[in-house]
């Protein structure tokens, strides 16, 4: 009897059971605010887990959802097309690069990465010159189903599935310290890992297929920056090179790095780019891959096996398309609030960076992230996390720490008084601890 008390139904994701208490009860959400069963108001300052973009329950996505799904709630992609994947579509060339042309629907950033990979890999093989390894960051994160694990090397989640995972090598990541750090360096770390990829590509030649990158901001890594410079130096490489250039924008898509996309921001263009996480605004499971012509042009051919023989049920599901087409709206109209962020960031920002305790205040677009210096080494298994994280929920604030690494990324429309509310926040919780 005991042990079926112990154990739970529910096999949360990311989480040792063993352990895990059980969890609040979340019941409605307003703004920026996640409200509990027991009344309590928490700050969402993850996004609930990076998606969310307008904040909880906006009533124009929620209407637009309840209109299409009493309309039409999904139909076969492979035989109809419907009018928010068409609209989706059209908007989404719009605002990406002129380059990216063609819209391959999925349902997650796992399966975009995952698509992307395929169609780097297949585009090879169908113009007849195969290639069978990737290259990848250190520190980077693409999700986890196996194609998109292996593309994280050696994180410390996969260790399990080595055996499993595709050839990558990884590449040195060019991490900007922060508003307070010594940046002096920046230009060497990025032409020690313009080098590497040299060397990797001397060492293989026309053996890679693609080069994955999250462009401007490492996300579950550790809010990791590197300037757009570099992007503009990896994409000329990769361009020489003849690598695929996939740029992992699950996280940084759709506003999160003060601009439309880290491409954008960056003024590069990738040949396929990855899109989830916001794509909804935060209400739906939804990924778009995009590729250019070059790539999809490879693919036609009256030959079966040129085909991209890749779907998912849900592929384009109409009400999720509905949510994506309304949170697009709201973005346009919204005058920019994702572009504004940044400065209140590091407005904000500025006291919490002198603090002793804290290391490399850093700031892109809506995110901003900082390590609180601890006895153990900075890690994602640091566990000073976990204190932290208490200690703001006690204030009212979620946060996800990555480690010792404490991260702000609040939906669009967090005010800047309520940024201000959490930034003193912070400054008492790790006065402290
Ligand atoms: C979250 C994330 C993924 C995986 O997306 P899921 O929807 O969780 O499968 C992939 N890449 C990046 C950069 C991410 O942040």
């Amino acid at each position: 009897m005991s042990i079926s008390r112990l154990s739970s139904p529910v096999w949360r994701p990311f989480t040792q059971m063993k352990d895990a208490p059980p969890l609040p009860r979340a019941v409605r959400g307003e703004g920026e605010t996640i409200i509990l069963e027991d009344g309590r108001r928490i700050i969402d300052m993850v996004s609930s887990w990076w998606v969310n973009v307008h904040g909880h329950a906006h009533p124009d996505i929620a209407r637009a959802i309840y209109e299409q799904a009493s309309r039409l709630e999904h139909v076969i992609f492979s035989e109809f097309s419907h009018e928010p994947a068409e609209l989706l579509c059209e908007e989404l060339l719009r605002i990406l690069p002129a380059s990216l042309n063609h819209v391959f629907f999925s349902d997650n950033g796992s399966t975009a990465v995952e698509v992307a990979l395929k169609m780097a890999y297949q585009y090879w093989w169908n113009i007849g010159r195969p290639r069978s390894r990737f290259l990848a960051f250190q520190g980077g994160y693409h999700g986890d189903t196996i194609g998109a694990m292996s593309m994280a090397g050696k994180s410390g989640f996969f260790a399990p599935f080595e055996d499993l995972l595709l050839t990558v090598d990884t590449i040195s990541y060019p991490r900007l310290l922060g508003e307070d750090g010594d940046n002096t360096a920046i230009e060497e770390l990025e032409a020690r890992s313009i080098l590497e990829i040299e060397e990797q590509a001397a060492r293989h030649p026309h053996q890679y297929a693609a080069i994955i990158i999250e462009p401007l901001v490492q996300g579950a890594g550790g809010m990791r920056i590197c300037r757009p410079e570099f992007l503009g130096k990896l994409s000329k490489l990769a361009s020489e090179l003849d690598i695929l250039l996939v740029y992992d924008e699950v996280m940084t898509g759709f506003g999160r790095t003060g601009d439309w996309f880290a491409c954008t921001r960056s003024a590069t263009m990738p040949d396929l780019i990855c899109l989830s996480k916001g794509i909804t605004g935060g209400f739906l499971p939804l990924a778009v891959t995009c590729a250019t012509d070059r790539i999809y042009d490879a693919f036609l051919s009256d030959d079966h096996e040129m085909t991209f023989y890749h779907g998912h049920s849900y592929t384009a599901n109409p009400i999720a398309c509905a949510a994506a087409n309304a949170s697009i709206k709201l973005m346009h109209q919204g005058g920019g609030a994702f572009r504004a962020m940044e400065e209140s960031h590091r407005r904000l920002g500025a006291r919490l960076a002198a603090e002793d305790r804290v290391r490399n205040f850093r700031v892109c677009g809506t995110i901003s992230a900082f390590e609180v210096a601890s006895q153990e080494p900075d890690s994602y298994f640091n566990k000073s996390g976990a204190q932290l994280k208490r200690k703001f929920l006690e204030a009212g604030i979620l946060v996800r720490p990555l480690g010792n690494t404490i991260y702000f990324m609040p939906p669009y429309c967090t005010s800047h008084e309520t940024l201000a509310f959490v930034y003193d926040r912070a400054l008492d919780v790790i006065r402290n601890i």
